[in-house]
Parts: C-alpha cells; sequence; structure tokens
C-alpha cells in the first residue's frame, strides 16, 4: 500500500536502511503479539486483552488449517521476489499454509486499532502471494490472502485468491520499476506510519510537514479561550503529532550523537538507579514484624495489588483448569468469569474525566 501511494518511499527507506531503527511502542507491541500467535509460551507475558486478540488470530489459522489437508504452516517466513535469480524484492508473511494439493494461504494479522483495506486492494499482499509462490516450490497452485484484524470489530476481509500469476508478475514489476524511478513523488497519508523514512528523518515531505507544526502561526491566533471547536482539535492532533516525532526521531537522533561524541549542545546520556525489589518478601515481613507493624499494617501500607495483573493471571488459571477437564474457554469467558469472582474484593474511587473520541 505505501509503495502505490507513495512511489518514493522506496528510495526513502533504502537510504536508512541500515539505521537502527528507534522501534515505536506499537510497532514493539505489534512484534509481541505476531510472535504469541506462534508461541503459547509466550501467553504469560501478555494482558488480557492482548490474549484475546492472539487467541482471535489463532482461530483465523485454524480454520484455514481444517479447510483440507496441509503438509506446512509457516510463521513469520521470508519470502523474496526475484528476477533473473536476482531478489529483488521481499517480506516476512505472519502465517502461511501450504496445502498438500499445492495451493496455499496467506494470513496478514493487523494488531492495530484502525480498520485497514480490503484484501483484494492490498498490494503487498499480492506482492506476498507472488513471493510465496517464487520462494516455495511447493506452491503449485493459487494463493489466497486475507488480512485479519482481530481488534477490530468485523476486522477480517474477505479472502481473495491469486491464480494468473502471469499478470500479478507484470503489475507487480511495473510498480517496483515507477518506484526505483529517480523521480518518484512522495505523498503524506495515514501510509507513513510504519515508513522508516518518518522514524529516521529521512524523508524530506514528512519531516518538512513536521517543522511546519513547528513554526506554525501560533502568535497569530485568538486567546486559547476563544478558539474555536475545530481550531482546538485541529492542534490536539498537532500536538500528539509533534510529541510522537519528537520522541521518536529527535531523541533517537541526540541519544544517536551523544553515544558518538559523549554529549550533543549539553545534553548526556546519564545512568540512573534501577528500580529497587524485594529479594526475599518472608524476611522482610519478619523484620516489619519485629519492628511492632502488624500484619494488615505490612500488607496495607508497604505492599500494593496490580489489580489488573489479578485479574489477568485468574483469569489463565480458570482457563488451565477448565482446560485440565477438557473444556475450551476463551479468554473473554474467562476474563468476565475472574472479574466476577474478584469484583466483591474491591471498590473504585469515584470517576474522572478522560479525554476520548466517540468513536
Ligand atoms: S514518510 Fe510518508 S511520504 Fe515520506 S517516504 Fe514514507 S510514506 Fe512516503
Amino acid at each position: 500500500m505505501r509503495r502505490i501511494n507513495c512511489q518514493g518511499s522506496m528510495k526513502v527507506e533504502l537510504s536508512v536502511w541500515d539505521k537502527q531503527e528507534a522501534e515505536s511502542e506499537d510497532a514493539s507491541e505489534g512484534t509481541m503479539l505476531h510472535q504469541s500467535v506462534s508461541d503459547s509460551s509466550l501467553d504469560s507475558t501478555l494482558n488480557i486483552e492482548q490474549l484475546s486478540a492472539v487467541e482471535k488470530a489463532r482461530e483465523i489459522v485454524e480454520f484455514w488449517q481444517n479447510k483440507k489437508p496441509v503438509s506446512e504452516t509457516l510463521y513469520e517466513t521470508k519470502v523474496s521476489l526475484t528476477r533473473n535469480g536476482v531478489v529483488v524484492s521481499d517480506g516476512t508473511v505472519d502465517c502461511l499454509i501450504v496445502y498438500e494439493d499445492g495451493n496455499a494461504a496467506i494470513i496478514d494479522f493487523k494488531f492495530g486499532r484502525i480498520l485497514v483495506g480490503d484484501s483484494i486492494d492490498n498490494i503487498q499482499l499480492a506482492a506476498y502471494a507472488l513471493m510465496a509462490k517464487m520462494t516455495f516450490p511447493a506452491i503449485t497452485g493459487n494463493v489466497s490472502v486475507q488480512i485479519v484484524q482481530p481488534r477490530v470489530s468485523n476486522g477480517i476481509s474477505e479472502p481473495y485468491e491469486y491464480s494468473d500469476f502471469k499478470s500479478l508478475t507484470e503489475s507487480i514489476f511495473s510498480i517496483i520499476t515507477e518506484c526505483n524511478d529517480d523521480s518518484a513523488p512522495l505523498k503524506i497519508g495515514e501510509w507513513c506510519k510504519y515508513c522508516r523514512g518518518n522514524q529516521m528523518m529521512a524523508c524530506p515531505l514528512y519531516t518538512q510537514e513536521k517543522m511546519e507544526l513547528i513554526k506554525a502561526p501560533i502568535e497569530t491566533l485568538p486567546a486559547i479561550e476563544l478558539w474555536t471547536d475545530n481550531q482546538i482539535v485541529e492542534w490536539k492532533a498537532k500536538v500528539s503529532d509533534l510529541k510522537k516525532f519528537t520522541e521518536g526521531t529527535v531523541d533517537a537522533e541526540l541519544k544517536e550523537r551523544i553515544l558518538k561524541n559523549g554529549e550533543c549542545g549539553g545534553y548526556i546520556l546519564k545512568g540512573r538507579a534501577g528500580k529497587r525489589n524485594v529479594n526475599d518478601i518472608m524476611a522482610l515481613f519478619s523484620l516489619c514484624e519485629q519492628h511492632g507493624f502488624t500484619d494488615e499494617e505490612f500488607l496495607s501500607k508497604f505492599c500494593s495489588i496490580k489489580i489488573g495483573e489479578l485479574e489477568t493471571a485468574l483469569s489463565k488459571r480458570l482457563i488451565e483448569k477448565a482446560s485440565s477437564s477438557g473444556v475450551k474457554l476463551k479468554s473473554g469467558d474467562a476474563k468476565t468469569m475472574a472479574k466476577e469472582k474478584l469484583d466483591a474484593y474491591f471498590y473504585n474511587d469515584p470517576s474522572i474525566k478522560v479525554l476520548d473520541l466517540e468513536n
């Protein structure tokens, strides 16, 4: 999608390919959830909402696996596009199921909360279908592609099946040719989010847009209480955009310069003592007892309960218990049961108002 909308992005990304990427929080969570789909040992590191999203993704994989006899299921597998034996592009497919009859299915997991387009319009998946066919000789037939967004309601796109690989090869190579053109245009849009050009300040257009925010003529605006609703909302978006840009890009570059030169404009990297942890809770409890603290004082004054984590842990226990009796308990149901069991033990502070969007 990025290559279609912003043909110049290929060159921009290649220019910073070797630079270390300052991985955004969204991107690192996405990586963890992708890994968890195929590795249930990571379940204990997920919160209940993340576990529920991962389970939905696993259900779709199972659905495709149960369609017909499978020869192999591969996760996070590299596929490449070659011309005359030379690799011209490559990518990583989230899940590739190869059937014994030579057909295959590709499932693309997106753990974001914004609905992306349909499988049929997704050029990235079209390229993956072609690359999978080129990479795995066992794929002799058609390749179905499907986008799965477990965190979005109705986030399962209609699958699309590629069968005409001759036309697909022509169109993918024509896109690559356009992208390789020195005059390939840049275009800003939602596809910039995961582009390395935006993360590394390598894209002149994106950088310019962010710089415009900084020099925006705030002094020409009236006093803030006279702003229209539109102005308030527009500035809310600008400020959060600018914050992301500063933290993700400027801070990363600042750190890199300090690591290279020892400092940058007075900034240095300063060590901070790590968090103190209790190494023997019972010994600590005894010490407090010796000094006259009661059990209740010890627990209520010096210990804190992570209610969310307790709820998650209890949900998982319920799932394990059900599973040992041969019952499959869904994470959503387990969460509800855990919440019901724990509700009586907690009370809520008065509610506070927080900013949120209507939808
Ligand atoms: S940041 Fe956006 S405009 Fe710039 S190269 Fe990437 S996709 Fe294109």
